[in-house]
């Protein structure tokens, strides 16, 4: 039979964590996040933010500006937060307005606040297998692994989808030698030739391309694991909308060994590794 691998039980375990910490260090964990424009999705992931934050004593601040905003006054205001005691983390919600140069507003953030692990010192950290901060997605996908006691090691594991957020880091992770990693790890994207029968050998496929129900049963092989990292919007007769991911869902479900749904799965980890690192950031002072 078929497991439907949920980030519901994931979450609660890291959230009680949190909890814990916070209350036996007398912890003030802060999050500032920098949002640019009115994007509704990216608003309505920040307000899922700071109802989540606020359960688990974190604090989850909003900080909005228009799209003119200049280089100068983004880097300025980057700057202030820096080099205030009381922010530990510090998050630029994407997409960013395209007069901004989005590598120098990375570069700026202080990677011991950098919560999304994007600034080179954290990714660099990341490849050499040292600590640093993680960003979040991948490190939601090996919590799922860990959580469901998936082995890796020697493991064929195959990631559609080579972006700097989700699939190169997460190759990284997979390829250390700890008990989430030691597996033989091959990226795809949209170059790679013959990507069903590179997929097909996959004892663990991850799925993180963008592209609505685009893994089909006949790209799977039997008994695999599924971990599907797509977030896309369709149509919805009845709701208007809807999300679901790069996977199709029910037609390879009675042909895997377990799968993450979506919405429900990688995405509601996610939101709690953010904040997991919000909480080591403010340790981290202590
Ligand atoms: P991205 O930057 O657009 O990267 C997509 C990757 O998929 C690229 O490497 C691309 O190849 C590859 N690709 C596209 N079409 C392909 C095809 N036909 N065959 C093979 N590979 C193909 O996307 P991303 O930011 O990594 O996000 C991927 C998905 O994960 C999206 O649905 C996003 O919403 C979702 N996501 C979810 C979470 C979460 O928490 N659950 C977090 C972040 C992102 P090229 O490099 O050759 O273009």
């Amino acid at each position: 039979m078929t497991i439907k691998l949920t980030g519901k039980p994931v979450t609660k375990e890291i959230y009680s964590q949190i909890r814990v910490e916070i209350e036996e260090n007398n912890l003030t964990p802060k999050l500032v996040i920098i949002i640019i424009g009115e994007d509704p999705a990216s608003k309505y992931y920040i307000q899922n933010l700071e109802k989540k934050g606020s359960k688990v004593g974190i604090a989850v601040e909003t900080k909005s500006y228009q799209v003119s905003i200049t280089q100068n006054d983004i880097l300025k205001e980057i700057e202030n937060l820096n080099n205030d005691p009381t922010v530990h983390g510090i998050m630029i919600q994407k997409p960013l307005p395209s007069q901004l140069n989005e590598s120098e507003i990375v570069m700026k953030i202080s990677p011991d606040k950098d919560m999304d692990g994007f600034h080179p010192l954290n990714v660099g950290n990341l490849v050499l297998d040292r600590k640093g901060f993680l960003p979040s997605t991948p490190a939601a996908v090996l919590e799922m692994l860990k959580f469901y006691n998936i082995e890796t090691s020697g493991k064929n594991i195959v990631i559609i989808g080579r972006s700097n957020i989700v699939g190169k880091p997460l190759a990284n992770l997979l390829l250390r030698k700890s008990k989430t990693g030691n597996a033989t790890v091959t990226v795809c994207h949209s170059k790679t030739q013959d990507l069903s029968k590179v997929c097909k050998k996959a004892d663990i496929l991850i799925a993180a391309i963008g592209r609505a129900f685009f893994v089909k049963p006949e790209m799977i092989k039997n008994n695999a694991i599924v971990i599907d990292v797509g977030v896309n919007r369709i149509g919805d007769p009845e709701k208007g909308y809807r999300y679901v991911g790069d996977v199709d869902y029910e037609a390879c479900f009675d042909k895997v060994l377990s799968i993450t749904p979506v919405p429900g799965g990688v995405g509601t980890v996610t939101t709690a590794m953010l904040l997991n690192n919000v909480l080591v950031a403010a340790r981290k002072v202590i």
